[in-house]
């Protein structure tokens, strides 16, 4: 099937454009970017121009920041195109609603894809947890912005998300895994002087069994890149390490099944495939529900100003 890849930058041409062209089931047939191309696909640079040039073109994804993506998203449903989403799914939950709203009223597909749910583990912790009693939890997601980000201003402007642009993909495993649905109770946001966005944060979820669900996020972290959930159960402990890639319980390591070892973004457009044979949406914005709890609840901690 034929798609259109909008906003050639990082995640475009690291992993969207990869698993497009080994993918039997799409056609990388044009691209939409101001500066931005794919060798030897068709590019356009007006993303207007190119709705009215190409109405053959179904499916569209979109890979630009949060904040330019929602007009690119609403014309492309109003165009009765079908639309993939980068995480997070907008600059605002509204935003988010919306887009769902208008998918739905013109009956059309739109995945709001998070990409970390999509990692090799992520569904044997989920089934791992499924029975078992939590006691607590921990996420630890600490990453070097400057080897991750380098130069993207964007991340650190309002509706960047600053560490919640990683952070968020800790909580959409989170979201995934957990059988009980969590809220926040407490955060504290880590900002630098000279910055919109937190450099790091810590949150506190209220679980509704009572157990102790923690997160950690810091973008100062240099040497080992750490991103793991650790869960404490009735029945012994998970360590799911390396964004959902590898799943230990007690110490001892698991293995993917071959599906789940095709890669996040492969597995990501093999979803876009099955719901567009069904007809159906995928639009879980719990994750970003809980950064936007976070922004509103947690206390602002003025530090060190930040240079790349
Ligand atoms: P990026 O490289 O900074 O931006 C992607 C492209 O979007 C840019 O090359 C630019 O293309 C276009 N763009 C940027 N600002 C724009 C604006 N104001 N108006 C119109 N187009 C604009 O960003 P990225 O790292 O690929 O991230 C894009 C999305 O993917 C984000 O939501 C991010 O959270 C998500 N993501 C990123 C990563 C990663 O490793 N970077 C991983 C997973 C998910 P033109 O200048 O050619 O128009």
């Amino acid at each position: 099937m034929d798609i259109a890849l909008v906003g050639i930058g990082k995640i475009a041409l690291d992993q969207h454009v990869p698993a497009l062209k080994s993918s039997d089931a799409w056609n990388l047939a044009a691209t939409v970017s101001r500066s931005g191309k794919v060798k030897g696909v068709e590019s356009h640079a007006d993303f207007d121009a190119f709705l009215k040039a190409r109405p053959d073109i179904r499916v569209i994804s979109l890979c630009l920041p949060p904040v330019p993506r929602f007009d690119y998203a609403e014309a492309a449903l109003r165009a009765g195109r079908h639309v993939m989403l980068e995480k997070p799914p907008g600059a605002t939950l509204s935003e988010c609603e919306k887009l769902a709203e208008l998918a739905q009223s013109q009956r059309l597909t739109l995945y709001a894809t998070w990409h970390s749910r999509a990692a090799a583990m992520v569904p044997a912790a989920k089934e791992w947890l499924a029975d078992k009693s939590l006691k607590r939890l921990q996420v630890t997601w600490k990453e070097d912005v400057r080897r991750w980000h380098p130069g993207q201003d964007w991340i650190w402007e309002p509706g960047g998300l600053g560490v919640f642009d990683p952070g968020i993909n800790a909580l959409s495993i989170l979201t995934e895994i957990l059988p009980d649905k969590l809220h926040l109770k407490n955060a504290t946001l880590e900002v630098p002087e000279n910055k919109q966005g937190p450099i790091a944060a810590a949150l506190d979820f209220v679980h509704p069994k009572g157990a102790k669900v923690s997160a950690d996020f810091d973008w100062r972290q240099e040497g080992d890149q750490i991103w793991q959930i650790e869960a404490v159960t009735d029945a012994g402990t998970l360590l799911l390490d390396e964004g959902g890639g590898r799943m230990f319980i007690d110490g001892q390591e698991h293995s993917a099944s071959a599906m789940a070892l095709s890669g996040e973004y492969p597995r990501l457009y093999a979803r876009m495939a099955e719901l567009l044979a069904t007809g159906a949406c995928d639009t879980d914005f719990e994750p970003m529900r809980h950064v936007a709890d976070a922004f509103l609840l947690g206390h602002r901690k003025i530090v060190d100003p930040f240079y790349d």
